[in-house]
């Protein structure tokens, strides 16, 4: 039986709950970890696989029906099929793992057979010599071959691209091609000024209506789908051939009034924005032992006071810079998006 919706300020309910299994990652993709040293979580503060499922339950019981995991970069947390397993046998609606799909090759099949149900994978470049400059890493072939493995697996695989002016925003037509190729969908993304993006500027951004100008010149008329009820963050849109793609425009037309996400960082702490600057540390209260109902009333009381439109807030900006300084990252490195899981 569906949990009654616990509602926000604004209406909104818990639904959708991305949980980061670890901060490391092994790319240092330009717009999320452009620095040379960052300040890593703890290992033992690191919540165990048994916690998170703990968790999962009690965010069940308020309500939430869609699980996603989420890093840093997820396959790099030692064993993550048996967390897929543990989650695999909750009643959710979707479970699903977003990666760069450097270690797919090796994963896909496990989380496959783990009982995991989709995949979002992130593949901003076709061009090898392109990913070793935005990523400063040179695992270009791998990435392809994982996600060719992984979209021959799964079914509803998304292709997540970070559109970037000057760096890889003349590649939206290779990749719509690539995604039509393997059955996938791809979805460009408007550059974000999140915690962490710290070279972001507003001229970097390619804004959404920028991008569907650039499609319609090309192909023709781009027809907007209707999703009526919709609360997923991309717009979707259709090409005269058929093709469906969608674009995430967090940037110049954020989604803040139908969010229905929450996030818990590798260690414990529940945010309600990925733009928000504290968290509920829930850690604590699980290794303490606090029965899942109060651990409940907590979540639910920071939920119901939620007033967040943290995207909408930086719309709103005259000035508009990278939202965290480096300084403050270093102080608080909760803030970076490779702690709380985009
Ligand atoms: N490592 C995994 C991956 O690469 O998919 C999961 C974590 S990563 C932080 C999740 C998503 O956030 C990726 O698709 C990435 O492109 C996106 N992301 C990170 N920084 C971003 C930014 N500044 N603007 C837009 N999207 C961003």
């Amino acid at each position: 039986m569906e949990a009654m919706a616990l509602v926000d300020t604004l209406g909104r309910p818990l639904r959708s709950l991305r949980i980061s299994v670890t901060d490391r990652c092994n790319l240092r993709c330009e717009y999320c970890m452009p620095e040379q040293e960052y300040v890593w979580l703890s290992r033992d503060d690191l919540l165990h696989f048994e916690e998170i499922s703990r968790l999962v339950d009690v965010f069940i019981s308020l309500g939430v029906t869609k699980i996603r995991l989420t890093g840093g970069e997820p396959l790099l947390r030692r064993n993550l099929c048996q967390l897929v397993e543990l989650l695999a046998e909750k009643p959710l609606a979707d479970l699903a793992l977003t990666t760069n799909a450097i270690l797919l090759d090796e994963f896909a099949e496990p989380l496959r057979r783990a009982g995991l149900r989709r995949l979002n994978l992130s593949l901003d470049t076709l061009r090898p010599d392109r990913f070793i400059r935005l990523t400063r890493q040179n695992d270009h072939a791998r990435v392809m071959r994982g996600i060719r493995e992984a979209a021959r697996l799964f079914d509803g695989t998304k292709l997540d691209a970070v559109i970037m002016r000057g760096v890889n925003d003349d590649e939206l037509e290779p990749l719509l091609d690539f995604a039509a190729s393997i059955h996938a969908e791809v979805r460009f993304i408007e550059y974000m000024d999140v915690g962490g993006a710290t070279h972001w500027s507003a001229d970097t951004v390619v804004p959404r209506a920028e991008m569907l100008e650039r499609l319609r010149s090309r192909f023709g008329e781009v027809k907007a789908l209707e999703e009526p009820g919709s609360t997923a963050p991309a717009d979707r849109f259709a090409l005269p051939d058929g093709r469906v793609f969608g674009v995430i425009a967090s940037t110049t037309a954020p989604f803040c009034r139908d969010c229905d996400r929450a996030r818990i960082t590798a260690d414990g702490l529940f945010y309600t924005c990925l733009y928000a600057m504290d968290g509920l540390a829930l850690r604590p209260m699980l290794r303490r032992g606090d029965p899942p109902d109060a651990i409940a009333a907590q979540i639910e009381a920071r939920w119901l006071r939620r007033t967040d439109r943290g995207a909408e807030e930086r719309v709103e900006l005259r000035e508009r810079t990278a939202f965290v300084p480096v300084s403050a990252l270093r102080a608080d490195p909760h803030l970076e998006m490779h702690k709380r899981g985009g």
